[in-house]
């Protein structure tokens, strides 16, 4: 508030500084701040949070600052009565915290719809060409439960990236039904926050094996699932890594030895992703078998009659020739 100082850089406002008698220290005017504090280019000044600050201007120490500033003394003292010491679970006991993460999700509306569409897991359930139980309606994005072949079942996804492809799947669906296939979509999941840009692909379900440095740049975990690695997580990998385990949580590798799979960490995807794929058997019948042999043996045998015949066509003109 000494720095804010109302009277000197807000003279002459209308209704005037809250509590002018406190000299350099009244609040500013109400319909400045409601809550009784400094005015908001004050609280920039003094190092509140300002996210483009922060990632396009490096002022990474608003990310301390901010904690001890307060927007008024009404906020102050309600965030005062408000502290959290512990937590109530539904089981009856009480765990003690310092600080509490609240995670915010969303859910579909889809009241609009009730009675009128097939709903499943919150969502519009769709079939692989995206069309609802009317097949005239077709939902995309969050809002969508489309089956996942990957994991045999019907799954709603919450991530940007599902949003636009679905998009363009819906799009190609309507307009060229007959050449396009069924929407084919390996759940991925990418976010950045500051410095921090992870991506995630596959099924988070199973055993998690963790890799890399937690307090490094680059770490991740694999998980799991009867056998199979079914999910990968990457923070700080570059673009060939990211597409490494992109590739390894398309093929579900089988896992035999976790211990194995978390010593060898992201090499681990690099190494299956780099390896050629497998083609499918090829059914070889009886008549296929001379076709079996290389070509190039058929070129070299063609070659040695040819010139066998050359060489004997010469041997017999030539002593044809000396009997004229
Ligand atoms: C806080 C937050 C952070 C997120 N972070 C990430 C992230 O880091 N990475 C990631 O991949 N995903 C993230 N997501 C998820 C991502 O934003 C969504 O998956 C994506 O936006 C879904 O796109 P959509 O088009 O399906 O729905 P939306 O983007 O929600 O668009 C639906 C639109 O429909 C409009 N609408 C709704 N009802 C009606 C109506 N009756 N009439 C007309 N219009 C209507 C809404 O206003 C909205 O504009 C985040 C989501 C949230 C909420």
């Amino acid at each position: 508030m000494y720095i804010n100082n109302c009277p000197k850089n807000n003279p002459d406002p209308q209704g005037g500084c809250v509590a002018k008698f406190l000299g350099r220290f009244p609040f500013e005017p109400m319909q400045e701040n409601p809550l009784l504090g400094p005015s908001s280019s004050t609280l920039t000044k003094m190092g509140a949070l300002r996210c483009d600050d922060v990632v396009n201007r490096q002022q990474g120490w608003r990310l301390v600052t901010c904690n001890w500033l307060h927007v008024g003394i009404v906020l102050f003292l309600a965030s005062m009565l408000s502290l959290v010491t512990a937590v109530n679970l539904r089981d009856g006991s009480t765990l003690s915290v310092d600080m509490v993460v609240v995670g915010i999700g969303i859910r579909p509306n889809t009241g609009l719809f009730e009675g009128q569409l097939t709903l499943e897991k919150g969502g519009i359930k769709v079939n692989g060409m995206l069309q609802s139980s009317n097949s005239s309606v077709y939902a995309i994005g969050d809002v969508a439960a489309f089956p996942v072949k990957a994991f045999g079942e019907t799954r709603r996804l919450e991530h940007v990236d599902s949003a636009r492809k679905s998009a363009k799947h819906v799009v190609a669906a309507i307009m060229e039904p007959d050449k396009t296939g069924e929407f084919d979509y390996i759940p991925f999941f990418y976010s950045r926050i500051f410095t921090l840009s992870w991506q995630f692909y596959g099924d988070n379900v199973g055993e998690v094996v963790y890799f890399g440095d937690m307090s490094g740049s680059a770490f991740g975990a694999y998980w799991v699932s009867k056998g199979q690695l079914v999910g990968a997580f990457l923070e700080g990998g570059n673009k060939e890594e990211y597409e490494a385990i992109a590739k390894v949580t398309s093929l579900r590798p089988a896992i035999e030895d976790l211990t194995e799979l978390e010593r060898q960490g992201l090499r681990y995807a690099v190494t299956v992703s780099q390896k050629p794929a497998v083609s499918p058997p090829v059914e070889v019948r009886a008549s296929d078998l001379l076709l079996e042999k290389p070509l190039y043996a058929w070129h070299a045998t063609a070659g040695v009659i040819i010139a066998a015949s050359i060489a004997a066509f010469a041997y017999f003109y030539g002593k044809k020739r000396r009997r004229w």
